[in-house]
């Protein structure tokens, strides 16, 4: 009798596993289908300087407009997307739309993208970030790369060796999601990074979360040491944004400042930039 139980929920365990193989399979199909039928976009979600709250630039966000499920996020699509390898070819996609999209910026601005860990250990980085600066005639200056540091886990080595060569053709790169992987404070000395990102974990913390406003403290001191830029992520009130400026961070992103927005939005934002400067402290949540 036990063994039967048994069995009935091996059973049940593998038509379970069934089923999302089989939405797995649809779900990664559809992505193919995605990016040949152009379902994909990007927003520009703004980034500021502090503290002068000026408009330095955009990170780029995927979007995935699905013709039946809508709009799907992107933590529900790239990690399939990076188990099967078609992040390789999503990745192209968003570096060379985010590349001609920023073209049209004015030169001061710069676009922000996020690189998959995959991308960098099974593309030539290098050679597509050349190529797609050269297409849409965009300065490397103007772009920076978001890794995590899950990137950095293996082939050390072989990764600092594209993100040096990177660097010398004038690209940034920024650690994206700063301080929720682990030894943090060692990739700092490991690799040649021109920003790290705090995660919004950090900034979020309730006011009376003493280990979490240490830890901003000593990052944000430690990067000024190393001439490292910072920007805190995910600020959402005028709080969390005083609380970054007294610490001597950098540039601020949150929805506090502005939402990601679709490209025209943000075209729209640069040419009201003078008004921007003063009205960004105003301006709450959902209005850009
Ligand atoms: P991320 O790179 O850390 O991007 C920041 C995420 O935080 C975005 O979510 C953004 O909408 C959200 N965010 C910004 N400000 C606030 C705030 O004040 N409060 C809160 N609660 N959230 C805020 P999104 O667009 O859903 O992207 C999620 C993640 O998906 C990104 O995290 C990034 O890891 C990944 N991702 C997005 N676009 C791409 C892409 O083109 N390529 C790759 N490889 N990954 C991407
Ligand atoms: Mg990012
Ligand atoms: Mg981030
Ligand atoms: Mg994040």
């Amino acid at each position: 009798k036990a063994k039967k139980n048994g069995r009935n929920r091996i059973e049940r365990y593998e038509s379970g596993m069934m089923e999302d193989a089989v939405k797995r399979r649809d779900l990664e199909m559809d992505m193919v289908r995605a990016l040949k039928e152009g379902q994909f976009s990007l927003n520009y979600q703004p980034l500021f300087n502090l503290p002068t709250r000026e408009l330095v630039g955009f990170e780029a966000l995927i979007r995935w407009n699905h013709p039946t499920l809508g709009l799907v996020p992107p933590v529900e699509f790239i990690p399939l997307a990076e188990e099967t390898g078609l992040i390789t070819e999503i990745g192209e996609w968003v570096l060379n739309e985010a590349c001609r999209e920023a073209s049209h910026w004015p030169g001061e601005l710069y676009v922000s993208v996020n690189v998959s860990p995959v991308q960098l250990h099974k593309t030539d980085m290098l050679r597509q970030v050349t190529r797609a600066l050269a297409e849409h005639g965009l300065t490397a200056q103007r772009l920076e790369l978001e890794l995590t540091e899950t990137a950095m886990v293996d082939d050390g080595r072989r990764i600092n060796a594209t993100l040096t060569a990177l660097r010398s053709l004038g690209v940034r790169i920024a650690m994206d999601d700063f301080g929720t992987g682990y030894s943090s404070l060692a990739h700092l000395r490991e690799f040649d990074l021109d920003r790290i990102k705090i995660d919004r974990s950090f900034i979020d913390s309730a006011p009376d979360d003493v280990s979490s406003l240490a830890v901003l403290r000593a990052v944000t001191m430690m990067a000024k040491d190393l001439s490292i830029a910072t920007t805190g992520e995910g600020v959402e009130s005028e709080e969390q944004l005083a609380r970054l400026l007294d610490l001597g961070c950098g540039t601020a992103q949150g929805y506090l400042l502005g939402r990601p927005m679709t490209a025209e939005a943000a075209r729209a934002l640069m040419q009201t930039s003078d008004a921007m400067q003063q009205a960004v402290a105003g301006i709450g949540p959902g209005q850009l």
